[in-house]
Protein backbone atom coordinates (compact mmCIF):
# COMPACT_ATOMS: atom_id res chain seq x y z
CA UNK A 1 0.00 0.00 0.00
CA UNK A 2 1.14 3.29 -0.98
CA UNK A 3 0.44 7.01 -0.91
CA UNK A 4 2.11 10.30 -2.02
CA UNK A 5 4.29 11.92 0.69
CA UNK A 6 5.86 15.50 -0.14
CA UNK A 7 7.94 15.41 3.05
CA UNK A 8 8.59 13.86 6.03
CA UNK A 9 10.58 16.08 9.24
CA UNK A 10 10.55 17.13 12.51
CA UNK A 11 9.58 20.57 14.29
CA UNK A 12 7.63 22.14 16.52
CA UNK A 13 3.57 22.05 16.34
CA UNK A 14 2.49 25.98 15.62
CA UNK A 15 -1.15 25.48 16.00
CA UNK A 16 -3.97 24.86 17.77
CA UNK A 17 -4.02 22.85 21.33
CA UNK A 18 -0.76 20.86 20.28
CA UNK A 19 1.55 24.17 19.86
CA UNK A 20 4.52 23.61 20.98
CA UNK A 21 5.16 20.03 20.58
CA UNK A 22 7.74 18.30 19.39
CA UNK A 23 6.13 16.83 15.90
CA UNK A 24 7.77 14.76 12.73
CA UNK A 25 5.25 16.22 10.45
CA UNK A 26 4.72 14.04 7.32
CA UNK A 27 3.13 15.67 4.78
CA UNK A 28 1.11 14.22 1.88
CA UNK A 29 0.97 15.47 -1.63
CA UNK A 30 -2.33 15.93 -3.17
CA UNK A 31 -5.76 17.80 -2.57
CA UNK A 32 -8.95 18.39 -4.33
CA UNK A 33 -10.01 22.04 -2.44
CA UNK A 34 -8.53 25.32 -3.85
CA UNK A 35 -8.72 27.47 -0.82
CA UNK A 36 -9.50 30.84 -1.62
CA UNK A 37 -9.35 30.89 -5.45
CA UNK A 38 -12.18 32.19 -6.75
CA UNK A 39 -12.99 34.31 -9.99
CA UNK A 40 -11.00 37.53 -8.81
CA UNK A 41 -8.65 35.72 -6.12
CA UNK A 42 -5.93 33.51 -6.52
CA UNK A 43 -5.43 30.44 -4.29
CA UNK A 44 -4.43 31.00 -0.06
CA UNK A 45 -3.35 27.83 0.66
CA UNK A 46 -0.34 27.88 2.51
CA UNK A 47 0.78 24.67 1.11
CA UNK A 48 0.52 24.95 -2.32
CA UNK A 49 3.57 23.20 -3.04
CA UNK A 50 2.02 19.97 -1.99
CA UNK A 51 -1.42 20.40 -4.05
CA UNK A 52 -0.94 18.18 -6.63
CA UNK A 53 -0.29 14.56 -6.28
CA UNK A 54 2.96 14.02 -8.55
CA UNK A 55 4.50 16.72 -5.91
CA UNK A 56 4.85 13.62 -3.83
CA UNK A 57 6.82 10.64 -4.18
CA UNK A 58 5.57 7.26 -3.48
CA UNK A 59 6.07 5.59 -0.06
CA UNK A 60 4.72 2.88 1.80
CA UNK A 61 4.30 2.37 5.99
CA UNK A 62 7.65 0.61 6.35
CA UNK A 63 9.47 3.42 4.12
CA UNK A 64 7.64 5.93 6.41
CA UNK A 65 8.21 3.99 9.88
CA UNK A 66 12.01 4.22 8.86
CA UNK A 67 12.16 7.89 8.86
CA UNK A 68 10.02 8.20 11.90
CA UNK A 69 12.77 6.09 14.11
CA UNK A 70 15.51 7.90 12.18
CA UNK A 71 13.73 11.71 13.27
CA UNK A 72 13.10 10.22 16.63
CA UNK A 73 14.36 7.49 17.98
CA UNK A 74 13.33 7.42 20.72
CA UNK A 75 9.62 8.17 19.82
CA UNK A 76 8.92 11.10 21.91
CA UNK A 77 7.68 13.36 19.80
CA UNK A 78 3.80 13.62 18.61
CA UNK A 79 3.15 12.49 15.26
CA UNK A 80 1.30 14.58 12.65
CA UNK A 81 -0.55 13.91 9.17
CA UNK A 82 -1.10 16.73 7.58
CA UNK A 83 -0.50 17.63 3.43
CA UNK A 84 -2.45 18.18 0.97
CA UNK A 85 -4.69 15.83 2.33
CA UNK A 86 -3.64 13.32 4.74
CA UNK A 87 -7.28 11.09 4.65
CA UNK A 88 -8.19 11.88 0.54
CA UNK A 89 -7.51 8.46 -2.03
CA UNK A 90 -4.93 6.72 -1.76
CA UNK A 91 -3.11 8.72 1.30
CA UNK A 92 -6.17 7.66 3.29
CA UNK A 93 -5.31 4.26 3.75
CA UNK A 94 -1.73 4.98 4.37
CA UNK A 95 -2.69 7.45 7.25
CA UNK A 96 -5.08 4.83 8.79
CA UNK A 97 -1.83 2.17 8.58
CA UNK A 98 0.74 4.63 9.88
CA UNK A 99 -1.56 5.31 12.80
CA UNK A 100 -2.07 2.24 13.63
CA UNK A 101 0.99 1.21 14.04
CA UNK A 102 2.04 3.89 15.65
CA UNK A 103 -0.71 3.87 18.13
CA UNK A 104 -0.29 -0.84 18.74
CA UNK A 105 3.37 0.09 19.24
CA UNK A 106 3.30 3.08 21.76
CA UNK A 107 0.38 1.63 24.03
CA UNK A 108 2.39 -1.56 24.34
CA UNK A 109 5.43 0.29 25.60
CA UNK A 110 3.87 3.17 27.46
CA UNK A 111 5.28 5.55 25.22
CA UNK A 112 3.24 9.70 25.08
CA UNK A 113 1.65 10.80 22.21
CA UNK A 114 0.06 7.14 21.13
CA UNK A 115 -2.58 8.58 19.02
CA UNK A 116 -1.42 10.74 15.20
CA UNK A 117 -2.73 13.74 14.57
CA UNK A 118 -4.37 14.21 11.51
CA UNK A 119 -5.31 17.54 10.07
CA UNK A 120 -7.63 16.98 7.53
CA UNK A 121 -9.91 19.76 5.33
CA UNK A 122 -13.43 18.62 6.43
CA UNK A 123 -14.35 17.42 2.83
CA UNK A 124 -13.04 13.35 3.69
CA UNK A 125 -15.42 11.13 6.00
CA UNK A 126 -13.68 10.99 9.42
CA UNK A 127 -13.79 8.24 11.64
CA UNK A 128 -13.97 6.84 15.23
CA UNK A 129 -10.82 5.39 15.28
CA UNK A 130 -8.70 5.43 18.55
CA UNK A 131 -5.27 5.99 17.13
CA UNK A 132 -6.35 9.48 15.56
CA UNK A 133 -6.66 12.57 16.95
CA UNK A 134 -8.41 15.21 14.74
CA UNK A 135 -7.19 19.00 14.05
CA UNK A 136 -10.43 19.20 11.17
CA UNK A 137 -10.76 22.24 9.56
CA UNK A 138 -14.10 23.68 8.72
CA UNK A 139 -14.00 26.05 5.14
CA UNK A 140 -15.76 29.09 5.62
CA UNK A 141 -17.10 31.27 2.79
CA UNK A 142 -14.14 32.89 1.40
CA UNK A 143 -12.23 30.05 1.24
CA UNK A 144 -14.91 29.07 -1.69
CA UNK A 145 -15.14 25.43 -0.32
CA UNK A 146 -17.85 25.65 2.13
CA UNK A 147 -20.14 23.47 -0.11
CA UNK A 148 -17.35 20.65 -0.16
CA UNK A 149 -17.48 20.55 4.06
CA UNK A 150 -18.81 16.50 4.88
CA UNK A 151 -21.95 17.71 7.46
CA UNK A 152 -21.68 14.28 8.93
CA UNK A 153 -18.09 15.03 10.77
CA UNK A 154 -19.94 16.89 13.29
CA UNK A 155 -21.60 14.26 14.68
CA UNK A 156 -19.00 11.58 14.21
CA UNK A 157 -17.01 14.21 16.10
CA UNK A 158 -19.35 14.27 19.05
CA UNK A 159 -19.45 10.42 19.17
CA UNK A 160 -15.82 10.55 19.81
CA UNK A 161 -15.73 12.86 22.48
CA UNK A 162 -12.41 13.27 22.89
CA UNK A 163 -11.41 16.03 24.43
CA UNK A 164 -7.77 16.54 22.34
CA UNK A 165 -10.14 16.51 19.01
CA UNK A 166 -10.04 20.38 17.38
CA UNK A 167 -11.90 22.12 14.91
CA UNK A 168 -10.27 25.19 13.06
CA UNK A 169 -11.74 28.15 11.04
CA UNK A 170 -9.52 30.03 8.98
CA UNK A 171 -10.96 33.59 9.11
CA UNK A 172 -10.82 36.25 5.69
CA UNK A 173 -12.97 38.47 6.81
CA UNK A 174 -16.11 39.96 9.00
CA UNK A 175 -18.62 37.95 6.60
CA UNK A 176 -16.76 35.04 7.49
CA UNK A 177 -15.89 35.60 11.34
CA UNK A 178 -20.01 35.44 11.57
CA UNK A 179 -20.21 32.45 9.83
CA UNK A 180 -17.98 30.61 11.92
CA UNK A 181 -20.02 31.95 15.15
CA UNK A 182 -22.99 30.91 13.59
CA UNK A 183 -21.62 27.51 12.75
CA UNK A 184 -20.59 26.99 16.35
CA UNK A 185 -24.21 27.64 17.43
CA UNK A 186 -25.42 25.75 14.53
CA UNK A 187 -23.29 22.47 15.26
CA UNK A 188 -23.45 22.25 18.74
CA UNK A 189 -20.16 20.57 18.75
CA UNK A 190 -19.24 20.84 22.39
CA UNK A 191 -15.04 20.47 22.04
CA UNK A 192 -12.93 22.65 21.03
CA UNK A 193 -12.84 25.32 18.28
CA UNK A 194 -10.15 27.64 16.92
CA UNK A 195 -10.25 30.95 14.79
CA UNK A 196 -7.14 32.01 13.33
CA UNK A 197 -6.95 34.90 10.58
CA UNK A 198 -5.60 34.01 7.18
CA UNK A 199 -2.51 34.26 6.52
CA UNK A 200 -3.34 36.28 3.12
CA UNK A 201 -6.49 38.59 3.21
CA UNK A 202 -6.89 39.51 -0.54
CA UNK A 203 -4.22 38.55 -3.57
CA UNK A 204 -5.23 39.38 -7.04
CA UNK A 205 -5.61 36.76 -9.59
CA UNK A 206 -2.56 37.25 -11.17
CA UNK A 207 -0.57 37.07 -7.84
CA UNK A 208 2.18 34.21 -7.76
CA UNK A 209 3.75 33.09 -4.91
CA UNK A 210 5.70 31.13 -6.86
CA UNK A 211 5.00 27.47 -5.64
CA UNK A 212 2.48 26.86 -8.53
S1 LIG B 1 -7.58 22.16 2.10
FE1 LIG B 1 -5.55 22.71 2.87
S2 LIG B 1 -4.12 21.81 1.37
FE2 LIG B 1 -6.14 21.84 0.41
S3 LIG B 1 -6.20 23.76 -0.76
FE3 LIG B 1 -7.12 24.17 1.25
S4 LIG B 1 -5.45 24.93 2.51
FE4 LIG B 1 -4.50 23.92 0.72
Amino acid sequence: MFGKIHEVYSSISGEGISQGIPTVFIRFAGCSLRCGKTESRALWCDTAYALGPNQGTEKNLDSIWNELESLDPHHGYQVLLTGGEPLEGKNRDLSLSIANKIYQYRTKTGLPYPASRVETNGSERITEDAFFIFTMDYKLPGSGMEDRMDEENFQILEKRHNSLDEIKFVVRDRIDFERSIEVIREKKYTQIYYIRPSTVKWMPKNWSNGSK
